[in-house]
């Protein structure tokens, strides 16, 4: 760092600024080289037999990869980040690295419906027993755990219905046992929680909405302790799945800003739900930055912030395409994390023993980084027109 001050004192916004990185080891040059690559070459016979180089193969990693994943190590205090084309590539990666068949993986009930998918199909045709708890059993995950139990995966606050999750409570009781926890811990970033200072043994991201931050690219991080990386590296290395250089580069470009947009979309993120609280045509807000939420005591306790995505439930009766139509600024799409603000309309019909009854129909909110007065204004539009549309006892189950 310049100054030769450490990076772990300074605050945080210097350190995303410079982590990752140094400009002297590339002619000075502020930012790194995006290194498209395959082969490396060695410079005699001695030094290929015995790999003894830096850089060997590019899917061992090069100056842009490495640039990225020690700046990611440094902020999730990790021993080894890996970078994967897609932040469902860094649920999937971990998963396959630590079960085997005759397994038995718990996995949160209100997990990101892709992961779900992926263990659906994937860790039950292994021969893997997948089981899915509830969300709120902190320690009582106990009763749950069996000689062999060898993943206990989770994901705080949960996707789409923002339970927050006893994360220290539930990664004691599974390290009683035999069990490695995985924490997908996209929504709060590392800037806003940090996984393995809970007793998570493996952080999972997907870059692709905060740290790539713009809608322009896919990207996974998967960050492990010291125990747990030597397996999950050799996965990696062996699935043959490195995240391609430019998507590296933007997302190291992308690290550089979080920290002021996340405060930004925190802000209005919070204003915004706050607000929504008191609007007509809504019957609740799932937001763990509310005093409102159940979880909000345990969010206060483990968390430094919030990011911009919750929920809303509109109204018993209420129409949602009208909501969603209505819409002029938020945009209709899947993703979040990105400049732009989105809505999308939940289905929770795979929840098994998480809680999916509601008043009315569930809404996700991206808060983007437009001008807080001009997304209010949108939002009431939109709960204008559901009302006007809506009759009581219209079919809310659409979608
Ligand atoms: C979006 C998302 C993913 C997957 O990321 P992609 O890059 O879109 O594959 C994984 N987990 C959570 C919680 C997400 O929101």
């Amino acid at each position: 760092m310049p100054g030769g001050q450490s990076p772990t004192q300074a605050g945080i916004n210097t350190r995303l600024a410079h982590i990752g990185y140094e400009p002297g080891s590339y002619f000075g040059f502020v930012n790194p080289p995006v290194v498209h690559a395959s082969t490396v070459l060695f410079p005699n016979a001695r030094t290929m037999a015995a790999r003894d180089q830096k850089y060997i193969y590019a899917t061992h990693g090069t100056p842009t990869t490495e640039a990225l994943s020690g700046a990611i190590d440094e902020l999730e205090g990790s021993a080894g980040t890996v970078l994967v084309p897609s932040g469902q590539a860094a649920v999937a990666l971990p998963l396959l690295a630590f079960l085997s068949a005759g397994d038995h993986a718990l996995i949160t009930d209100s997990v990101y419906a892709p992961t779900r998918q992926f263990a659906d199909l994937v860790l039950r045709r292994m021969g893997i027993e997948v089981e899915y708890y509830e969300p709120r059993i902190g320690a009582g995950i106990k009763r749950l755990l069996r000689s062999n139990t060898k993943v206990v995966f989770t994901e705080s606050p949960a996707s789409n219905t923002f339970e927050v999750q006893d994360i220290s409570a539930i990664a004691r009781v599974a390290h009683a046992g035999d069990a490695v926890v995985m924490m997908d811990n996209s929504w709060a970033t590392p800037l806003f929680f940090r996984p393995l200072d809970h007793g998570v043994d493996i952080s999972i991201h997907a870059a692709t909405k905060y740290p790539g931050g713009h809608s322009d690219l896919l990207l996974g991080t998967v960050s492990t302790n010291a125990a747990t990386w030597p397996r999950l590296w050799e996965m990696f290395l062996t699935l043959g799945i490195p995240a391609a250089p430019d998507d590296t580069y933007q997302v190291l470009r992308g690290l550089r800003t979080m920290g002021v947009r996340l405060a930004h979309h925190q802000k209005s993120a919070i204003e915004i739900a706050s607000w929504l609280e008191h609007q007509p045509g809504i019957a609740r807000v799932l937001n763990p930055a509310l005093p409102s939420h159940p979880d909000h005591a345990v969010w206060m306790r483990d968390f430094s912030g919030a990011s911009g995505v919750f929920s809303i439930v509109l109204a018993a009766g209420s129409q949602s395409h009208a909501f969603l139509d209505a819409l002029e600024i938020f945009g209709l799409g899947f993703s979040w994390g990105s400049y732009g603000s989105l809505a999308m309309q939940v289905d929770l019909s795979d929840r098994i023993v998480a809680d999916g009854v509601f008043e009315g129909p569930l809404i996700r909110l991206q808060i983007g980084i437009e001008d807080i007065e001009d997304l209010k204004r949108d939002l009431a539009r939109g709960l204008r027109a559901t009302t006007r549309a809506g009759r009581p006892g219209f079919d809310q189950s659409v979608l």
